[in-house]
């Protein structure tokens, strides 16, 4: 498929565009399990939908494009995909994850992975000398989300990939946050993108799916073996959903960010905020990696009440914005990572890495600025 120069573009005709065989406009919904073959080994490419399904293939085609990768991967979930990528380690591996990775992120390394012997670290990546020189021999990745859940932390991915490069260490980065709209991490130097397109992608609280890409073919295949052997693949009408919500990312993303912004910024002035996490903020402290790397800062908020605002109060007295699990869809969604999101993650290393008890995380919708803030202000003053 051909590529285009602009990612809006992209988002509409990448991958595969249409349907050759009738010309419909969308990739049809191929809802099969199995396919004829003609005679013993003679097919038309597809032998069964784990191993490969048309429309999966339009949405890794797709995905593939829109992160500048050359090969994507669709599966059941995120943390599919992510487990999937971290099937690529063997006993006795180590992957360093920075900070704030996504709580089922650190979940399954600590609690899955950890069983066969594959073992990560945390470390804080923005440190580049410190990174250096804990990439020892039995480390084989480093694994980021930049910004990354839930304190919105900036890595510069460039810097670290020179890192990872020059020791031969893989770097995975999580963009789930940015999407290729805003970020493109292999374009930056990294070795594997994974999302959680259930997020910005999908957009729509309606789906859950996971996409990963590379762009190494070595790589490439063993993950296409890995994800045929263990089968965490996303079904055929939830690839078509997701191709659907994909459609409009671009458009989605920059009224989010829009909103974002004059969220961020009416936060910034109030009394009862302790401190506003937002890549946007010219005060941010990633800031200005934050513009180098990416297209925008995107629309996830995090910030802290003072002492004497009660968080459940403010979470019961919300009406417009829906406190839930999730990010990235159309509806302002907000939560309480210290006990939802990165509950699994265990107290001491919450304080550890910044999750205090009264930090609230916002994804910002696409309703009318004016009524997202008017309903923070209601429920701020009513937490008093
Ligand atoms: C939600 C999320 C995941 C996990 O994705 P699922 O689709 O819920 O399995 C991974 N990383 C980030 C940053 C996420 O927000």
């Amino acid at each position: 498929m051909d590529k285009f120069n602009k990612i809006s573009t992209t988002l509409i005709h990448g991958g595969i565009d249409g349907d050759e065989r009738t010309g419909a406009v969308n990739v049809p919904i191929y809802q099969t399990s199995t396919y004829k073959q003609e005679g013993l080994g003679k097919h038309k490419g597809y032998e069964y939908s784990r191993t490969g399904n048309p429309t999966r293939e339009a949405l890794e085609k797709l995905i593939a494009d829109l992160e500048e990768g050359l090969y994507g991967l669709a599966f059941a979930s995120g943390m599919a995909a992510t487990t999937a990528v971290l099937t690529l380690f063997e006993t006795g591996d180590k992957i360093l994850i920075s900070k704030n990775v996504y709580g089922g992120t650190f979940r399954v390394l600590d609690k899955i992975f950890s069983q066969f012997g594959i073992h990560y670290e945390i470390v804080d990546t923005n440190d580049l000398e410190l990174l250096e020189n804990s990439l020892s021999e039995e480390v084989k990745a480093v694994f980021i989300e930049s910004p990354a859940n839930p304190l919105m932390t900036v890595t510069d991915i460039k810097a670290v990939s020179e890192v990872t490069k020059k020791q031969g260490k893989l770097l995975i980065v999580d963009n789930t946050f940015m999407t290729p709209y805003l970020q493109r991490p292999l374009t930056l130097g990294a070795d594997i993108v994974v999302h959680s397109a259930t997020k910005y992608l999908g957009g729509h609280s309606d789906l859950i799916a996971g996409l990963a890409v590379v762009n190494d073919d070595a790589l490439a295949k063993k993950l296409y073996f890995i994800q045929n052997a263990t089968g965490g693949i996303l079904q055929p009408f939830d690839a078509f959903l997701l191709i659907r919500g994909m459609k409009t990312l671009g458009v989605r993303l920059d009224r989010h960010q829009e909103n974002a912004k004059a969220v961020a910024e009416w936060l910034l002035d109030q009394d009862a905020v302790k401190n506003v996490y937002y890549p946007g903020l010219t005060t941010f402290e990633g800031y200005e990696i934050q513009r180098k790397q990416a297209d925008g800062p995107g629309a996830m908020i995090s910030f802290e009440l003072n002492e004497g605002y009660h968080i459940e109060k403010f979470f019961g007295e919300l009406k417009l914005i829906t406190l839930a699990e999730s990010l990235g869809g159309v509806e302002s969604l907000v939560c309480h990572p210290a006990s939802m999101t990165h509950a699994s993650i265990p107290e001491e290393i919450r304080k550890q890495v910044g999750i205090s008890n009264q930090l609230i995380r916002l994804s910002v919708g696409i309703e009318n600025k004016e009524d997202i803030i008017a309903d923070l202000k209601n429920a701020i003053l009513l937490a008093k």
